[in-house]
């Protein structure tokens, strides 16, 4: 597409062009255009990257919290008119390459987006995506399953107990026992009484089980509807082809609605207010200092951008780093061990609001915390704020624009959800996305003394509309709250009539037979093996040593960014020691250094650079013959910070004192404090690392530095004294000073073409200025390990399961080993996820095969089930045996295969696996051999592979509750599990 075809005015496909931008610190062009006949909105991003991405979204605007719009988003993905299938969503997972699916609920939007970086694959996708959103079924079943509905605890049994089942009401009932998601959804409620924002749009439980179908139905037809819609596409597909497929499929065939999902302004409070919420706690866990208060205030409309700008620069300038004023008073006030959920700026919903606090306080000490908030605010107005930390906040907002992310997103995803909230609510959604005009404005006034400090007085501290939410544990709760669930059961079971039996029982067997029907999938687009590239995409080092030291050094198209990681050698660590290195890593970037505190510290880190992470990491040979031990940090920084980037690092890793007792402690209590918090949103992680422990040398060291004996040993930790605290971590800290010498320093670099030389300077520099060799050098190991296996169950406060089993298996070399990735995604979708998801109830029903260790696992994810689950995996073998799939499904698997082979990366992140895949010795020939293995397997491959390793011994851990290992302790009396308490 060029620009001439495309001019503001233009029409294409019903559509007008109504703007055009080019971004060039995107590398981008926007194209905004509007359907003229029913008033559909787009935004086209043109780009030369191939990963296309699709969204289409809609503002839902629940005014209850019955979960409408998320059981909405969930059934709608049960099958539309031209797709009737049972799961058109999951089946175009397994038929497709793409490289992102999914769907969200926000508080105010409901969005499907997806992205894939083949043509033919993003239309078949497109087409199922539109009918999924515009045209879907919806029908009971598909409610009953997504929603809600009652089932006898034994299906067919009337005289058994009543339950409550539902997708979405187990999700939600997951979420809803962790403190940071209730303190989340109460801070919006309480400071938003009249606008949609005061519900919960994901759903409360106990509300759910209201929702009828018809309510559902409704809910689509005045949301999903092109006058409410919202598109967007990104890559380097041509808009054309977008609009034309849009419109025939769609917009042709619907008229311009009213709609009324413009959401007024919020009626501003007179004078501030409080709420007080409380969270389930089981009393063993409650040591005193569980609750958390935040302060909250109402700011400005998110369309008003150039306001919204000069507020996220306060945020930053107050909370942006461990230097920053309002953070660092909070932390080092010790009343709390951990900022409150939900602390900073939020500028996504139609009005935009701030908040502050901390969690982890005693009960007696949350007057305190208020206090303190207020006292800061205020000292902060009345000294002024430092030019200096202006300039951090706004370096910090200059790379994050620049910066091509990866994770957990697609790049194009992140730039959606950057602009997303002020396009939704009739603001500007190229000022969110290059906002260097409003930057301009911005530095104007930033002339003017005490324009920042104005900014705090007025949105902040004068500000009426402001609430306090206080969030407090309380013993007992869970259980009260499922004895409550269990009466109205009861009751409700109490007061049946026949006919109503009946139709449960009806229901029931119904919902069942449709999940057992097979059914013609035939009428899904699909892609074949031969559209599957067969190449293998790979980078190439542009130097791969630097005047005979260990540097490898990458050139990509970096936005301005520069990539540095810094690898010492390990070497003769025992196990204890290896414990202490995660946290070693946190000490060594946020405590001070030389003369500098580590406020200062902070501030110069923040001002140059964006930010230094440290930590342990090991590398395995592809062989398996070895492995070696790393203690890495890395930074990142635009080009023309290099040399303070250095200048940085050798000030952390050669001035380090430790002598900040209180600074250490409070960073031991945060670093605790979010581990304990990780262990539900993870619980299936944990569970996988527990199980794997015991299979080699380099998975025991692993759970180590990310399992749950990290989180047992930072939680003890945290229960020190500051003076005794460092006289524990006294001997390991010393650790690090034998450690940065020349000698041991292997370096990984990316950056643009033009600024190599420039980097290798540097590089030499730094190596000229470290010390030479003492101590300790490092040997790689052999990771020879008989396998141990367990069978545990992890216990924390928590309504529902996770379940992981494992099993040790031949690693990449071995021939089995594509056979095993394969097999692993079959086994997901045609047997784990109908399971444990349709049938179970569990959110998710996953395998995953790590063929870099050889370890097959298989995992559910907020599963109400525990025994039934272990039950499903002891089937699992006797379906692949029995061999009830075809070559569709085999090639549906070899696609997902491929598809999370080639998952696109940003330039950091293909830089940097390819850097590991050349030192563990990866070379592009063993992954083509390796992809064209996955090609060429067979569903006789597939049966007998998983015969051969998948029936000898196997691992089993478990994260539960008491109480739900308790209520199927009769069904795992056979094989019970070891109680280990969290
Ligand atoms: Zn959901």
């Amino acid at each position: 597409m060029n620009q001439k075809s495309f001019p503001v005015g233009s029409k294409h496909h019903g559509f007008v062009v109504t703007r055009i931008e080019e971004l060039p610190k995107l590398q981008n062009r926007l194209v905004q255009l509007t359907h003229e006949a029913t008033g559909a909105k787009m935004i086209h991003l043109e780009s030369a990257d191939p990963n296309n991405l699709f969204a289409v979204a809609f503002p839902t605007n629940p005014q209850d919290s019955t979960g409408v719009a998320h059981i909405l988003e969930h059934t709608a993905l049960c099958g539309g008119k031209s797709y009737p299938v049972r799961d058109p969503f999951f089946s175009m997972v397994k038929r497709s390459l793409k490289t992102f699916m999914n769907a969200f609920t926000a508080s105010d939007w409901t969005m499907y987006p997806f992205s894939t970086q083949n043509q033919k694959d993003f239309y078949n996708l497109l087409g199922v995506y539109l009918d999924a959103a515009f045209f879907p079924l919806l029908g009971e079943l598909n409610f009953l399953q997504e929603g809600h509905r009652l089932e006898f605890e034994e299906p067919q049994n009337p005289d058994s107990p009543l339950v409550y089942k539902g997708v979405v009401y187990n999700e939600m009932l997951g979420a809803m026992s962790q403190p940071s998601q209730i303190m989340h959804r109460n801070l919006t409620r309480a400071l938003f009484p009249t606008l949609t924002y005061h519900y919960n749009s994901g759903g409360d439980p106990d509300e759910i089980v209201k929702l009828s179908h018809q309510q559902l139905l409704d809910f689509h037809k005045q949301h999903y509807h092109p006058s409410n819609a919202y598109f967007f596409t990104y890559g380097n597909l041509p808009l054309e082809e977008h609009l034309a497929q849009i419109e025939a499929q769609v917009l042709a065939q619907f008229q311009k609605i009213e709609v009324h999902t413009r959401l007024p302004k919020e009626k501003r409070f007179s004078a501030p207010q409080s709420f007080e919420f409380t969270y389930p706690l089981e009393a063993g866990e409650d040591d005193g200092k569980k609750c958390q208060l935040a302060l909250c205030w109402l700011t400005a409309g998110v369309t008003d951008s150039d306001e919204v700008l000069a507020l996220n620069l306060m945020s930053r300038v107050l909370l942006g780093h461990s230097g920053a004023p309002l953070r660092k008073a909070l932390l080092e006030s010790k009343l709390g061990k951990a900022l409150s959920d939900g602390t900073g700026f939020e500028n996504e919903i139609s009005e935009t609001f701030f908040s502050a606090g901390l969690q982890g306080v005693g009960e007696t000490d949350l007057p305190q915390v208020e206090a303190l908030v207020r006292s800061t605010l205020n000292n902060i107005v009345l000294e002024g704020i430092k030019p200096l930390a202006i300039e951090s906040a706004l370096h910090q907002m200059e790379m994050e624009t620049r910066e091509i992310t990866g994770g957990h997103y697609p790049y194009p995803l992140n730039l959606l959800f950057r602009f997303f909230g002020a396009w939704v609510h009739g603001g500007d959604p190229v000022l969110a996305l290059d906002f260097d005009g409003a930057m301009e404005r911005l530095h104007q006034k930033l002339q003017q003394p005490g324009y920042l400090e104005s900014k705090i007085k007025t949105q902040l501290l004068d500000n009426p509309h402001q609430v306090r939410v206080t969030l407090k544990p309380e013993a007992g709760l869970e259980k009260e709250q499922q004895e409550k669930r269990q009466a109205t059961l009861a009751r409700i079971k109490a007061q049946l009539t026949q006919e109503e039996t009946a139709k449960i029982l009806e229901q029931t067997k119904a919902l069942s037979d449709l999940q057992e029907a097979k059914e013609d999938l035939s009428v899904l687009p699909t892609l074949g093996i031969s559209d599957i590239p067969l190449e293998v995409p790979f980078e190439v080092p542009v130097r791969l040593e630097l005047e005979g030291r260990d540097v490898m050094l990458f050139e990509g198209a970096t936005n301005g960014i520069t990539y540095l990681q810094c690898g010492f050698a390990l070497a003769g660590l025992s196990d204890l020691e290896r414990s202490y290195l995660p946290l070693l890593g946190t000490l060594l970037t946020q405590t001070g250094k030389g003369d500098l505190g580590y406020e200062e510290m902070a501030n110069r880190i923040s001002l140059s650079t964006g930010g230094f992470s440290a930590g342990p990491s090991l590398r395995l040979a592809l062989d398996q013959s070895r492995f070696e031990e790393f203690f890495t940090i890395g930074s990142k920084c635009l080009h023309k910070n290099l040399p303070r980037l250095f200048e940085l690092l050798k000030k952390i890793l050669l001035e380090s004192r430790f002598q900040e007792t209180e600074r250490i402690h409070t960073l031991v209590g945060q670093r605790a404090n979010s581990l304990s918090n990780s262990v539900i949103q993870a619980g299936h992680q944990y569970a996988s690392t527990q199980a794997s422990r015991g299979f080699s040398g380099t998975t025991r060291i692993e759970e180590l530095y990310d399992g749950l004996s990290q989180v047992l040993l930072m939680k003890e930790l945290a229960k020190a004294e500051p003076a005794p605290l460092l006289g524990r971590l006294t001997p390991f800290l010393a650790l690090l000073e034998k450690l940065f010498v020349s000698e041991r320093l292997s370096v990984f670099g990316l950056t643009e073409p033009g600024q190599r030389t420039a980097l290798e300077e540097q590089i030499l520099g730094f190596y000229g200025s470290l010390p030479a060799q003492k101590g300790r050098s490092g040997q790689p190991e052999p990771p020879a390990l008989t396998p141990q296996y367990v069978r545990e169950a992890w216990l924390t406060t928590t309504p529902v399961s996770y379940v992981a089993k494992a099993f040790k298996t031949p690693a990449y070399l071995s021939s089995e080993a594509p056979k095993l990735l394969v097999l692993s995604y079959l086994l997901k979708s045609e047997f784990l996820h109908a399971e444990i998801r349709e049938k179970g109830g569990a959110y998710g029903g996953m395998a995953g095969y790590n063929a870099h260790e050889g370890i097959l696992t298989l995992l559910s994810y907020r599963d109400p089930q525990l025994a039934r689950t272990l039950e499903v995996y002891e089937q699992a073998l006797g379906w692949l045996k029995k061999g009830d799939f075809g070559k569709p499904q085999v090639d549906e698997a070899i696609l997902q295969c491929i598809g999370s082979m080639d998952t696109p990366q940003s330039p950091f992140g293909k830089a940097l696996s390819e850097y590991g895949n050349l030192k563990k010795g990866k070379t592009v020939a063993h992954r083509l051999a390796f992809r064209k293995a996955v090609l060429e397997t067979t569903k006789a491959d597939l049966i007998e592979v998983g015969q051969r390793c998948l029936t000898g011994a196997a691992s089993v851990a478990v994260v539960s509750s008491g109480d739900l290992l308790d209520k199927d302790q009769k069904a795992l009396a056979g094989a019970p599990l070891e109680r280990r308490a969290l």
